[in-house]
């Protein structure tokens, strides 16, 4: 594996890819790497020449600053990890090389309504701060590939609108998310659980499983509300549950014989976990 730090050096690399025609994936992350993660380094292998996989904690897209500050690093092991997994190049940046000049962090990208629902009411500037880190992760790599994992539903929803905007030809893939036996999705905030914590985490799972049955045989929405009051009683503090469409339009309304989506975010002793399960049509 290479590593690079500066996005000069990246970009020259890559530029005899690029001009080898080669298939270049690209898979950004904040590091503290797990299973996850590496299903998509794993996708990209598959599908592609070369692998780049970013490291990067984006301090702009943290609207709470303890999070920020308690979020886990793990560079050794991560770099252990992908060496495993044959990852051909690893770009692990500097605030400098991402933000060189101030204008990047004054940028606005109209998200509409995205930024208003679910996760963009709870966490205010939030996406705003993806889209920044994004637009110039993005225009230095030049993917052909961009893996995104389905655990951060939203997220996967502002970056197609951002790379649409953007005009950028880059095909997205959405890898399904990996979970624990226990049905935790898998996620770098894991670690600040304990054992039994990680075990209570995996009620998340089971109340969007059991509302995803319900719904698939036709039974209505109450379900949500006696599910939210559950995980309230088990010490989570709900800050939503919801159904709505694949696009997240008009979160109030249940759109009946589309594909939709049930989502959740939900605080286990200050460790924020967020998870969703699709329901075909
Ligand atoms: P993060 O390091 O949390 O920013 O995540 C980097 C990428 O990995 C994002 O596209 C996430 O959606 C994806 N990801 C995180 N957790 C999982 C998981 N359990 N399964 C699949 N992909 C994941």
């Amino acid at each position: 594996m290479i590593l690079f730090k500066h996005s000069l050096d990246l970009q020259s690399y890559l530029d005899k890819k690029h001009k080898s025609h080669n298939k270049i994936g690209f898979v950004p992350t904040m590091g503290a790497l797990h299973p996850g993660h590496i299903s998509l380094i794993a996708n990209s292998k598959k599908e592609c020449d070369v692998t780049v996989c970013s490291i990067y904690v984006n301090p702009v897209q943290f609207n709470n600053p303890e999070d920020f500050k308690k979020y886990p690093i793990t560079l050794e092991a991560d770099i252990l990890l992908l060496e495993k997994t044959n990852c051909e190049i690893l770009f692990i940046p500097t605030e400098q090389e991402i933000y060189p000049d101030k204008a990047f962090m004054e940028k606005h990208y109209d998200l509409a309504f995205l930024e208003k629902v679910f996760e963009g009411s709870f966490r205010p500037g939030h996406f705003q701060g993806v889209c920044m880190v994004m637009d110039r992760l993005l225009h230095i790599v030049q993917p052909t590939h961009l893996y995104l994992g389905q655990k951060d539903y939203q997220q996967t929803l502002v970056i197609k609108k951002l790379v649409a905007d953007m005009g950028m030809n880059i095909l997205i893939r959405v890898v399904p998310t990996l979970r624990e036996k226990n049905g935790l999705a898998m996620s770098s905030r894991n670690t600040r659980l304990t054992v039994d914590e990680k075990e209570l985490a995996s009620s998340l799972y089971k109340s969007l499983k059991r509302i995803q049955k319900k719904l698939l045989n036709g039974d209505t929405i109450d379900m949500v509300e006696r599910e939210k009051v559950y995980l309230q009683k088990l010490g989570f503090h709900v800050d939503y549950l919801g159904i709505t469409n694949t696009r997240l339009e008009e979160p109030k309304k249940i759109p009946g014989n589309t594909e939709r989506v049930i989502l959740i975010a939900a605080y286990l002793n200050n460790v924020r976990l967020i998870d969703n399960v699709l329901i075909p049509s």
